[in-house]
C-alpha cells in the first residue's frame, strides 16, 4: 500500500467515530454512544500512529497488544490479516475495543497524548474486529490437531470465554457452564447497551461455537451440578465466577421504598431494554429481596459512587426520563475510579457531579426515600493502595432531595462454599488463592519459581480468574488471567 505518511498526526486530527446525538440520548436512545468509522476514516485515524519503536501503548495494555502492527495493517486495508493478529492477544477485541477505559491504558500511554491527540487505538480495534467478523472472517483453526482432552469453564465472562478460547487454540475441547441463559457475564448481565450493544455477544458467540467451544446455559454449579462431578469427567477446571457481593455502605434507611442496588437496577433495566421480561413491578430473579424496578420518569434520582457501575447508573437514569441526576462522590474528580470518558458523557448528558461528599443516611417518609444527608470531605493520608481517605469536614452537612437513590459503591468477591470442599484457598478477602503469573498484569514483577502453574489454585487441577481472583477490576484484565489461565492449563495437560 502507499508509503505511511510520517506527520499524518499533524495534518489529520484525532476524531472518534460519531455520537448519537444529545436530544436523542436524553429521551431514551439505548443504542451504542459511538457508531462505527468506515473504512476511510479507520485508515485516516490508524496512519496516525507514530510507530514509534518501544511502543508505550503496548506495554500499558494489559494484553500486551500488537497495537502498530495492526494499526498498520488496518492503515493497508488488510483487515482481515489485522483481525488474526489482533486475536492473537485478545479473544475479545470488539468488546475491549467498546469498554476498555483507554484513557487510562493504551491511549493514556500514547506518545501523541501530549497535546496532538492521541490515535483513537480503541475504535480502531473495534472496527478491525466488526468488520473482518462482519465479513465472515473467523480464527484460523485448521492446522490444529485435536488432543482429545477436555475442560469445563465455569462463567460466560470475558475471563471464562477468553479461556474457552484459548484452549481450544490448543485443540482442547472447552465446555462453559453458567448460571445465566446468555454468555458474557456483566458483558451481558451489567454494562447497558450504549456501551456495549447485545448483538456484540451474539457474534462472539457464534465465532467460539464455530471454533468448536460449548456452552451449557441456565445451569448453575454449585447446584444443578456439583464440582465433584466436573473434576471427575474433565481434565481440568477453570474458575471464572465473577465478584457478585454488593458493598452496602451500610446506611441507616437503606431499607427505606426506591434505595436500589446499582446491578439489579442495570440488569433488571437491561432485559427491559432488551425485551427479554416483563415490566410489571416484578422482582429481579436472585435479588427477591431487594427492588422492583421503579418508573424513573420525572424523578430526582441520586446515585452514590464514582466508579464505572454509578457512571452506568447516571446514564442509564437520564436515558429512563429522570428529571434530575446527581453523582455524589466522597474524593475529588482527579480520584474517580471510573473513565474520565465516561464521566465527559455522563456531564454531557446532564448529570450533575458533587464531588467531596460523603453520604451518612438515607432520609425517608412513610417509607419512602426522600433525600440523602452527606457531609462535605477533604482529602486526608493515603491508604494502603496509596488512595487519599476522604475525611469528613466537621459542620458541612447538607441534604441531598431524592425520589431515588441508587448504591454504587462496588463490589465484592463471594466465594461459593463448595471451593473449599475440594481443597481451593482463599485470601482474606475472598478472592480465589492462584499462583500468580510470571510477569504480573502490566507488570514485569517476577515471582519465586514454585512447582505450581500460573493461576492454578490449590487444587492442581483447578484454576482461576478475573474478578473472582482480583476483585471487580476491568474486562481487559480479566481477558487477560482467562488466557494465561488457559496457558497453564494446557502446559498441565499437554506439558
Ligand atoms: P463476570 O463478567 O462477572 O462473569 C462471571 C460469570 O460467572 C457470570 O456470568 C456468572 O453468572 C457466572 N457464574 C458465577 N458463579 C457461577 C456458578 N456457580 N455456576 C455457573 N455460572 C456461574 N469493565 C471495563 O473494562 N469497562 C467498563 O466499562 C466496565 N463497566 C462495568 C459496568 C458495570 C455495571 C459493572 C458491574 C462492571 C463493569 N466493568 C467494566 C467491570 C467488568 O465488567 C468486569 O471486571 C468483568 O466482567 C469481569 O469478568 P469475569 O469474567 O471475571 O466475571
Ligand atoms: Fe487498549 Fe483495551 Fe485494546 Fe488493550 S485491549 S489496546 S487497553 S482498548
Amino acid at each position: 500500500d502507499a508509503k505511511k505518511p510520517v506527520f499524518a498526526f499533524r495534518e489529520t486530527p484525532r476524531q472518534m467515530p460519531a455520537r448519537i446525538p444529545l436530544e436523542l440520548r436524553q429521551s431514551g436512545d439505548w443504542n451504542e454512544l459511538y457508531g462505527r468509522f468506515g473504512e476511510a476514516e479507520a485508515k485516516h485515524q490508524a496512519s496516525r500512529c507514530l510507530d514509534c519503536g518501544n511502543p508505550y501503548c503496548a506495554w500499558k495494555c494489559p494484553l500486551h497488544n500488537y497495537i502498530p502492527n495492526w494499526l498498520e495493517l488496518a492503515r493497508e486495508g488488510r483487515i482481515h490479516e489485522a483481525a488474526a493478529l489482533a486475536h492473537e492477544t485478545n479473544p475479545l477485541p470488539e468488546v475491549c475495543g467498546r469498554v476498555c477505559p483507554q484513557d487510562r491504558l493504551c491511549e493514556g500511554s500514547c506518545t501523541l497524548n501530549d497535546g496532538f491527540g492521541a490515535v483513537t487505538i480503541g475504535a480502531v480495534e473495534k472496527y478491525i474486529a466488526d468488520r473482518a467478523l462482519a465479513d465472515g472472517w473467523r480464527p484460523d483453526l485448521s492446522r490444529v490437531v485435536a488432543t482429545g482432552k477436555r475442560v469445563a469453564v465455569i462463567g460466560a465472562g470475558p475471563a471464562g470465554l477468553s479461556c474457552a478460547d484459548r484452549l481450544a487454540r490448543a485443540g482442547i475441547e472447552a465446555t462453559v457452564f453458567d448460571r445465566y441463559e446468555q454468555i458474557g457475564g456483566l458483558l451481558h448481565f451489567g454494562i447497558p447497551s450504549f456501551k456495549l450493544d447485545k448483538s456484540v455477544m451474539a457474534t462472539r458467540r457464534d465465532v467460539l461455537e464455530g471454533m468448536g467451544v460449548k456452552f451449557r446455559l441456565g445451569v448453575e454449579i454449585g447446584r444443578d451440578i456439583g464440582l465433584d462431578t466436573l473434576l471427575a469427567e474433565f481434565d481440568a477446571v477453570f474458575l471464572g465466577l465473577g465478584s457478585y457481593r454488593y458493598t452496602d455502605g451500610g446506611l441507616p434507611g437503606q431499607d427505606l421504598r426506591n434505595v436500589l442496588p446499582a446491578l439489579p437496577f442495570l440488569v433488571q433495566n437491561g432485559r427491559l431494554v432488551h425485551g427479554e421480561d416483563e415490566v410489571d413491578g416484578k422482582p429481579i430473579a436472585g435479588w427477591e429481596d431487594h427492588v422492583a424496578l421503579p418508573d424513573l420518569r420525572g424523578k430526582r434520582v441520586v446515585v452514590l459512587g464514582g466508579g464505572d457501575t454509578g457512571m452506568d447508573c447516571v446514564r442509564s437514569a437520564v436515558r429512563l426520563g429522570a428529571s434530575r441526576v446527581t453523582c455524589a462522590y466522597r474524593r475529588d474528580e482527579a480520584n474517580m475510579p471510573g473513565s474520565a470518558r465516561e464521566v465527559a458523557n455522563a456531564r454531557e448528558e446532564g448529570v450533575q457531579f458533587l464531588f467531596n461528599r460523603a453520604p451518612l443516611a438515607l432520609l425517608g417518609e412513610d417509607g419512602d426515600v426522600t433525600g440523602v444527608r452527606v457531609a462535605e470531605t477533604q482529602l486526608g493520608a493515603p491508604d494502603a493502595q496509596g488512595r487519599r481517605n476522604a475525611e469528613i469536614v466537621a459542620g458541612s452537612e447538607s441534604v441531598l432531595a431524592a425520589d431515588v437513590v441508587i448504591i454504587a459503591f462496588g463490589f465484592q468477591p463471594d466465594p461459593p462454599e463448595w471451593l473449599s470442599a475440594h481443597g481451593i484457598e482463599l485470601e482474606g478477602n475472598g478472592r480465589i488463592r492462584v499462583q500468580p503469573a510470571a510477569s504480573g498484569c502490566g507488570s514485569r514483577k517476577k515471582v519465586a519459581a514454585d512447582a505450581r502453574l500460573p493461576f492454578q489454585t490449590a487444587n492442581a487441577k483447578v484454576f482461576a480468574g478475573g474478578d473472582s481472583v482480583r476483585g471487580a477490576d476491568l474486562v481487559v484484565t480479566a481477558a487477560y488471567e482467562g488466557r494465561e489461565a488457559a496457558a497453564g492449563i494446557v502446559k498441565l495437560l499437554l506439558g
